[in-house]
């Protein structure tokens, strides 16, 4: 059993009995499906918009080369800088040698999975830059010391008492504030390290290729002051985000809005075109654009190609059973969820995280309210057959499988037992394997071949 595996499973056992956690996520994600329904009446035809979403994303994918270097093209072209980063290293360094040619103490941080996945905030500290997130949700994980919970909304299993008692303990203020005044609290911290920062990062939910440009979404404003303040702009966004053009976003917007959190479009949508050019008052003196790849290539194998197409809205997180019991922090992982049981094990090695792809109960929940309809439950069972293929069962697991398919494709052999007998030997059989985390098996008191024969 590999160490990310033992770990998921304790953490997974703690959560799915704690009922306080059960009762908080439970409430959070009922606000969210009853906030869904409403943005859905947005559309005249949803299932027409969500083909084309995908049809769109297909496109994208199809032609990752082209339009990274057309989105490259036209991003220099008005004074931006792109770095291509293949590893989370060559990302961490890039962000470094802005930080040390800007002499940069201090940067802010608008909300990004994908500092989360190279973990920006730890490596800065280590170089004695202090990184500051400016999302609500995300400052209060980061002064818990917690990584994010959910891919949209980083503090969702915390209840506003919970939020009241971060603050009182990590910023001395009194108990039981209420939403509004903690919000306050986190407002007046965050306006001065706007002020100070000489950097600002973002993630980005779109790359336009047509017009070179990053489209940042947000519902505080935290993102645009995080780049209107300082004077260098640093967006860290994965290639799979790259869209054909500007015209996409008349769909691709209001689509993130709904499944995201309901809404018909977020409160905030900004398109970053480059630095501030000859004449314009607003905008950084400059702006990068570092492309990570960090194994999202190994997702354009045919069996997982779609799962490219995510627009990280959350949807497939909160409709899923498991992720609802054992909550985000048990999988170990940035992307946590059924999307990213899926990627995971490509970004970051089948054999350490292929276990992800077992933590599914396949009732294909995912795939029916993903925006994009990405097969996210179909790829579930292509990474088992890919880790299967690989050969990355243990011997055991080989062995008791080749045992159950011989008995289970011989009809002599099924008829030999009756069903008391074949439950327990087929439990012994996958004693240390299959069963071990699982129900026992139970075969039917009487077998197909035996209805079959008496109804005749
Ligand atoms: S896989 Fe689909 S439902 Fe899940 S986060 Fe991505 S776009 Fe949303």
């Amino acid at each position: 059993m590999t160490d990310n595996l033992s770990v998921f499973i304790a953490k997974s056992d703690v959560k799915a009995h704690d009922l306080e956690h059960k009762r908080k996520i439970s409430f959070n994600i009922q606000k969210y499906n009853d906030s869904v329904v409403k943005g859905k009446k947005q559309f005249t035809d949803l299932e027409a918009a969500r083909k084309k979403a995908k049809n769109i994303k297909w496109k994208a994918i199809e032609n990752l080369d082209k339009y990274l270097e057309n989105f490259e093209q036209n991003f220099t072209a008005r004074g931006g800088k792109v770095i291509w980063a293949e590893t989370v290293e060559e990302a961490q360094q890039a962000v470094l040698q802005i930080c040390k040619e800007k002499n940069a103490r201090q940067v802010v941080k608008s909300k990004s999975m994908v500092t989360e996945e190279i973990h920006l905030n730890t490596f800065l500290a280590q170089h004695n830059i202090e990184s500051v997130e400016t999302d609500l949700g995300e400052y209060i994980q980061q002064l818990d010391g917690e990584a994010p919970y959910h891919i949209v909304t980083p503090a969702m299993h915390k209840s506003k008492e919970d939020v009241a008692r971060v603050f009182q303990e990590k910023l001395g203020t009194l108990p039981n504030l209420s939403p509004a005044e903690l919000t306050q609290v986190a407002r007046t911290n965050l306006r001065e390290k706007y002020q100070t920062a000489e950097i600002g990062i973002t993630g980005g939910n779109f790359l336009l290729a047509d017009i070179g440009a990053v489209c940042v979404t947000e519902n505080e404003g935290n993102g645009r002051l995080t780049t209107a303040f300082p004077k260098t702009h640093i967006a860290i966004v994965g290639i799979e985000k790259v869209l054909p053009s500007v015209n996409d976003l008349q769909l691709m917007w209001p689509l993130l809005a709904t499944f995201g959190t309901g809404q018909n479009v977020t409160v905030y949508n900004t398109i970053f075109t480059g630095p501030r050019q000859a004449g314009e008052n607003d905008g950084p003196d400059e702006m990068y654009v570092i492309l990570l790849d960090n194994g999202r290539t190994n997702l354009l194998r045919k069996e997982v190609r779609e799962s490219m197409y995510c627009i990280r809205c959350g949807s497939c997180l909160n409709a899923c059973p498991v992720y609802k019991n054992i909550g985000g922090h048990a999988y170990g992982t940035t992307y946590s969820g059924p999307i990213g049981s899926v990627i995971t094990p490509h970004m970051r090695g089948m054999e350490e995280y292929k276990h992800l792809s077992y933590a599914s109960t396949l009732c294909g929940n995912c795939t029916e309210v993903c925006p994009v309809k990405i097969n996210i439950h179909g790829m579930l069972l292509e990474n088992r057959n890919i880790a299967v293929a690989e050969g990355l069962n243990t011997t055991k697991e080989n062995m008791a499988w080749k045992l159950w398919r011989t008995g289970m494709m011989n009809r002599t052999i099924m008829n030999l037992a009756p069903a008391g007998l074949k439950t327990k030997l087929a439990n012994k059989v996958f004693n240390d394997t299959w069963v071990k985390d699982r129900a026992a098996l139970q075969f039917a008191p009487k077998s197909f071949n035996q209805l079959w024969k008496e109804r005749k």
